[in-house]
């Protein structure tokens, strides 16, 4: 039976820690503060939006959630993002994706000063991240590799085989698996949609990572014996014996995949609960050089 890698517990343990380091910076006269913007009306946005704020505020830091309606204007979202740049209180600023069509994505998320960048979308954040120096990491690629790691699942050496390369998780992921150390030292493979016969490469992997946002994609079939599954995919799928009327899974099969696993996550209660944990730590990050406390925090 497959060791079921518990994200929620893991990210209760890392904001445990990050509790104490922001008591520790309350009594030098900083209070951490995360500024998140939702603009519109997207359910699940809404939902992850109220779930940072709680986290945050759960740990000591402040929280502020700036709510815009979906037909702001681009000049006001980037008057908004200039203010919160230069306010100093704020020590993390977080846009919340996706964006009406009419709002430039990708322009707004470059206004973001890239000392306050906590979500690591910012290209200095992803630069950084590339040439393997200190700087923020996005949040989902950064959850999976200390999930990992807090497991006492070794990359090193092992051939990683990640599904999906969007700019937010499979290609900062396999970039961060590549570096020299700790938690990295992987030989990495990225496959995606226009990969031919993707199950001939899941099949040569020690770890598999789906990141493709497709219910229940890799199979059984696809995956050796020993495998270790990270499973980052988040889908809404029919049910009508759910209340919801829907349930959640991942990208993996998991009743399929599980047997031939060594350890896998769940979906909920895997990647998902990093994701939030990691922000946090960004955040504290981000006050503590503040207050000349350099360096990474170290979650492993
Ligand atoms: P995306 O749509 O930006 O990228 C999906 C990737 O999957 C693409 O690179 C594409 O090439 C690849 N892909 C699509 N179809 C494929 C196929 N048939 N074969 C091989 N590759 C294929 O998605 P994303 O933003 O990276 O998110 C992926 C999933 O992870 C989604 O379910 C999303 O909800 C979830 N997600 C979860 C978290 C979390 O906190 N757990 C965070 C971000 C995203």
């Amino acid at each position: 039976m497959a060791i079921i890698i518990d994200g929620k517990k893991t990210a209760q343990e890392i904001r445990a820690k990050l509790k104490i380091r922001v008591e520790k910076l309350r009594e030098k006269g900083i209070t951490p503060g995360l500024s998140v913007t939702l603009v519109g009306e997207n359910a699940a946005s809404k939902v992850y939006v109220s779930s940072k704020d709680a986290a945050a505020r759960e740990i000591g830091m402040s929280s502020w959630t700036h709510k815009f309606p979906s037909d702001v204007s681009e000049i006001e979202l980037r008057e908004h993002l200039r203010c919160q740049n230069s306010d100093p209180a704020v020590h993390g600023i977080l846009l919340q994706l996706p964006l009406p069509s009419h709002l430039p994505e990708e322009h707004l998320l470059n206004l973001i000063a890239a000392e306050k960048d906590v979500d690591g979308f910012h290209p200095v954040s992803l630069g950084n991240l590339m040439l393997g120096r200190p700087g923020f990491k996005p949040c989902t690629p950064w959850g999976v590799q200390v999930l990992l790691n807090r497991y006492g699942i070794s990359t090193r050496g092992k051939h990683v085989v990640i599904v999906g390369r969007s700019n937010i998780v499979g290609k900062p992921l396999a970039n961060l698996f590549m570096q020299k150390g700790e938690g990295a030292d992987a030989t990495v493979t990225v496959c995606h949609s226009a990969t031919p016969d993707l199950a001939q490469f899941t099949r040569q992997a020690d770890i598999v990572v789906a990141a493709i946002g497709c219910a229940e994609f890799i199979r059984g079939d696809m995956v050796k014996d020993g495998v270790v599954v990270v499973d980052v995919g988040i889908n809404r799928v029919e049910d009508s014996s759910s209340p919801k009327g829907y349930r959640l899974c991942g990208d993996v099969h998991f009743s399929s995949v599980e047997p031939k696993a060594s350890a896998i996550t769940p979906v909920p209660g895997g990647v998902g609960p990093m994701t939030i944990a990691m922000l946090l730590a960004n955040t504290v990050w981000s006050a503590e050089s503040k207050t000349g406390i350099s360096g990474p925090i170290d979650l492993f």
